[in-house]
Parts: C-alpha cells; structure tokens; sequence
C-alpha cells in the first residue's frame, strides 16, 4: 500500500536534501508548479523496499528572524494534512531553535505520526544536537545525515513503526503475492538466566512478518556468491530476484526455519538476477549502501587470505553504522594451519577494532556445504543482543561498580563525575550517560565503559552507543 510522507522543518535544516535523496534522480518530480498556489514538490519515493509518495516543503523564505511566516505555516499544515507520516527534520549541528520550536508545536497538535530527524549527523560529532530534541516531545530523534546518506535503515525502522501505529501496512502488496504465513520464529532468547537481560521489542519490530534484514559483503572472490546459493539455494527461495528489485538495492526474501529473512544487495543476488550479463563484482558503494539497510551484516573473509585492510574497513563501516555483526571465514577446506588463521584473525580484530571482541567467527566451507547450518543461528544471536535491553536498575549498579573500580577523571582540577544513566534505545543498546560535565568526558573514559558493559553483560561484538548529558 503506497502511503505519503511529508518533509518540515525550518529552512536550511535539510529537507531538500531529503527530499532528493529519497526520492532519487530517477524519478520524475511528479507534481512541481511553482509560482502558483503550492510552493511543495512531491515525487515518489522509496528507502530500500519501502515506497511512498513525498511532500516536500522546502523552498520557503524565513519570515523575521525566528518567526514562522504565515505561508510556511500554512504549507507545512497542508502537508501535514495530506500525509501519513511526517518527517520533521532539524539541524542537530546547530541545536533546536525557537523556530523549530514552532513546528514541534504545529507536529504535536497534528496528532499524526512525526519521526523527528536530527539531520547532519554524519559522524558522530553532534550527540548534544541529538539529545535537545528531546525538548520537543516528539520521542526519540533519528540521526541522519541526509547528505551523505548515513542513517536511513534506522529512519526505514521508524516509518514501519510509525505506519503500524496507524494502521497501515506497507507489506500489504508483497503479501498479496506471496502468501501469508511466513512466522518469525519467536524463541530467539537466550536460555533462562544465561544472560543479564531481557528483550523487549519497543518499536513493535520483532513481529512476525517483518524479515530479518541480512547483508553478507566481503571482497570480490570471498565466496559470497558460493554461499548465497548454497544457502538460498533456488528451492529456498520464496521470491526471484526481481521481485525486490528496487533503485538501489536488489533483496531477495527467503525463509529459514520458519523466520524470514531479507537478503541485501550481493554480488551473488545480482549474478542471479543478471545472469547474461558480465558477471560484476559488488563495489564498495554497493557494500556500503547494504550495510545501511541491513540489521545484520556477515562478513565474508577468504580464509586462504585471511583479514585484509580492506575487510577492515568494511567492519569499521559496520560499527559506525551501528548494524551486528557476524563474520564468516569461508573456504576453510583450503586452509592449512587452521588455528594459526584464527589467531591472525582474532589480532588483527582485536587491534584495529576492539569493539569488535568477542565478534562471533564462523568457519564454513561455502563450496563443500561444510559448517552453512552454523550461520543463521550465529546471525540471530546478534541480532537478539542488538535488540538487547538492560533494565534501568540493573544498569545503575552496574555503572556504580563500574565507576567505583576506576572513576573518572578530573580536569582542571574537578572531578567529572556520572550520576546515573540508562538505556534509551536499542538497536544497537544506546544509553546515555547524565553527568556534571558532559563536554569534558574523555573518549577514553567512554571506551573502557563500553568495554566493560559489553563484558559484564555479555554483549560481545555489539556496537554499544553512549551519550553524555548535563545532569546533576
Ligand atoms: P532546506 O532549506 O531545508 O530544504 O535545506 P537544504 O536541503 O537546501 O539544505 C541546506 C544546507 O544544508 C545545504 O547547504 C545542504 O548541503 C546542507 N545539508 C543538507 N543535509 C546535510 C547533511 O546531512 N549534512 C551536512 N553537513 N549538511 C547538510
Ligand atoms: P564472490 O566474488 O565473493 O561472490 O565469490 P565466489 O562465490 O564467486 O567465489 C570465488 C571463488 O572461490 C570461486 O572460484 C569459488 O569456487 C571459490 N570458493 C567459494 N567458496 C569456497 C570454499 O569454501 N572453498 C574453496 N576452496 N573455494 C571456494
């Protein structure tokens, strides 16, 4: 079912910027008549699989400085009026204004879904932008960066739930063609009392028909195309390629023991779907924009090569983006010294990424079918401990313990000092910190408490997010 997204916010946060990359050059702006009544542009639009139609609001001049011009207002309440869900966006380097103030009122009396997009957020430089928003009462902000596209699969998860909300179901066509019935399989839990916390599905996303979104990248050669088949195999597949084909990305749903499971952009998918052209290799764009949209991202290495910069930096990608990770050392029927591979590989983690201990490494053999069944479950495991949620209390003492075992630092002769926190999103766990001076927290300081949480709860190879508030 095609639904309608509107884009607001103040000049200048970026909508426009939004608007072009969601609804991508291809696509013709369906409705753009300046001049006359409506100042807005509208194309279609997708992210990934997802499509709508798009309301764009940009192109309007500030009023006095601060103040909302009567012709925005009344734009933007068009808009709003016409959408499903709207998007509101602000400049998180630069804060929440006054003006954006004005639309976070206009928003909230609207009582329509908002996702409110902390824009500019490439990086990870602006955590005090993000946390402001807060003040507006629109729930939790999505960082984006609608300039260089970081952001979108988390913005993909907040129109699902946003729609959901209201009743509609974006899915609605692909069920009608592809039958019903497809279950997420539920017991993905640890066992009783294994782990020191619970799994909560706050945005509704663990549901049963929504796919786990996997991408599996690696370099040229890895084997990907190997185990995609060996894997996916066509008995197994629920949909041809070209049925996910979208702009940017060819999906590919398929089924494992009774979970669904959405396969991203891969070399393999894209030689199956293509197969009289030349064969190509994925590019790095195409790894990156497939991270994006996954949840979960397996890492194909060469074992006979082993980890390379390259692999490296494709991992880093994966902890920047916040997505769980499994790494697959493939082709292990063709390596000699087994263990002293695994070694290397364990070093070269644990120094260039020890965010990354603990990262679960499967050992297949794509060609001879050696080690296939042990993928999935480990993709789940991460996937579960993304969705992982530390209760406040437990939290709490922990962070006492924790700090008490090596408090922080004092600078310029005070003493930084963190009085509580807690978890405020999952997916990755993100938490944030209330402390006296937020600004002078050492990164350092920030690691080793993120080291310790992912040892003390046992979340290994997680991306764990902190932020640092003013609180006292
Ligand atoms: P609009 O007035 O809200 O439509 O804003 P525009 O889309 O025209 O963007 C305003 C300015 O912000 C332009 O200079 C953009 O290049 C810049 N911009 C938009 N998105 C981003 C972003 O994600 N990061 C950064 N750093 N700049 C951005
Ligand atoms: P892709 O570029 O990552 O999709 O890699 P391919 O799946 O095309 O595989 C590249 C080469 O590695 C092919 O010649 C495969 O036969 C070979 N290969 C894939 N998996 C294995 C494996 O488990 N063992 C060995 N020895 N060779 C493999």
């Amino acid at each position: 079912m095609t639904f309608t997204l509107a884009i607001v916010g103040r000049p200048n946060v970026g909508k426009s910027t939004l608007f072009n990359r969601l609804a991508g050059k291809r696509l013709a702006i369906v409705d753009d008549t300046p001049g006359v009544t409506r100042d807005r542009r509208e194309a279609m639009g997708n992210i990934s699989d997802l499509e709508f139609r798009l309301i764009d609001t940009a192109g309007l001049e500030e009023g006095a400085p601060g103040t909302l011009s009567d012709r925005m207002r009344k734009q933007t309440e068009a808009a709003i009026e016409d959408a499903d869900v709207t998007l509101m966006l602000y400049d998180a380097r630069v804060g929440v204004t006054t003006m954006d103030e004005h639309f976070g009122a206009m928003l909230r009396r609207a009582k329509k879904p908002v996702i409110l997009c902390a824009n500019k957020c490439e990086g990870r430089a602006v955590q005090e932008g993000v946390f402001e928003a807060y003040t507006l009462g629109l729930g939790d902000p999505v960082p984006l960066s609608a300039e260089h596209g970081e952001g979108l699969a988390d913005l993909y998860q907040f129109i699902v739930s946003a729609l959901k909300e209201i009743g509609i179901d974006p899915y609605a066509h692909e069920e009608e063609e592809y039958g019903k019935g497809q279950s997420r399989n539920e017991d993905t839990g640890p066992e009783e009392g294994d782990l020191n916390y619970e799994f909560v599905d706050e945005e509704g996303q663990n549901d049963d028909e929504r796919p786990l979104r996997l991408a599996i990248v690696g370099r040229p050669n890895a084997g990907k195309s190997t185990l995609i088949n060996a894997l996916v195999g066509e008995d197994r597949l629920i949909t041809g390629p070209e049925a996910g084909l979208t702009r940017d990305s060819i999906a590919v749903d398929w089924e494992w023991e009774g979970m669904p499971v959405r396969l991203f952009d891969t070399a393999g998918l894209r030689r199956q779907a293509r197969i009289t052209e030349k064969l190509e290799k994925m590019s790095v764009a195409d790894t990156m924009r497939a991270v994006q949209f996954a949840e979960v991202v397996c890492l194909m290495l060469d074992g006979e090569l082993g980890i390379e910069k390259q692999d490296l930096k494709i991992a880093e990608k994966v902890v920047k983006e916040g997505r769980a990770l499994v790494i697959i050392l493939n082709k292990w029927d063709a390596v000699k010294d087994r263990l002293d591979t695994q070694r290397q590989l364990k070093d070269a983690l644990t120094k260039s990424l020890p965010q990354l201990k603990g990262v679960q490494i499967v050992t297949v053999s794509a060609l001879m079918d050696k080690g296939l069944d042990r993928i999935m479950p480990a993709v789940e495991e991460a996937y579960s401990m993304w969705n992982a949620r530390i209760p406040t209390s437990p939290f709490n003492k922990w962070l006492s313990d924790t700090l008490e075992k090596h408090p922080a630092p004092s600078v310029a002769g005070r003493r930084i000092k963190i009085r509580y926190g807690a978890q405020i999103k999952t997916r990755p766990p993100t938490f944030s910190l209330f402390c006296n001076m937020p600004d002078d927290l050492p990164d350092s300081y920030v690691r080793y408490l993120e080291n310790e949480l992912r040892r003390d709860f046992n979340l290994p190879g997680v991306p764990l997010r902190f932020y640092t508030r003013k609180g006292s």
